[in-house]
């Protein structure tokens, strides 16, 4: 897998670069069970790239989003 990979979730509009970093549109890069906890797991439509648990990963507690600390 190249570190240049790129892709854009269709649904959500996230960038993914690299397998595993995530690009919010605003704030620090993340993981894919960040964007999930915070976007993909709201989606109710087909075709959003970050579905998969096995790519996801583990979804820790600190992953969701939480005004007190963001
Ligand atoms: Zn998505």
């Amino acid at each position: 897998m190249s570190e240049n990979q790129q892709e854009i979730c269709p649904v959500c509009q996230v960038k993914i670069v690299g397998g595993d970093k995530v690009l919010f549109s605003s704030g620090p890069p993340g993981t894919r069970a960040k964007l999930w906890a915070r976007v993909c797991q709201y989606v109710q439509k087909q075709g959003c790239i970050n579905q998969e648990p096995d790519a996801v990963g583990n979804v820790e507690p600190e992953d969701y989003y939480n005004p007190d600390i963001s």
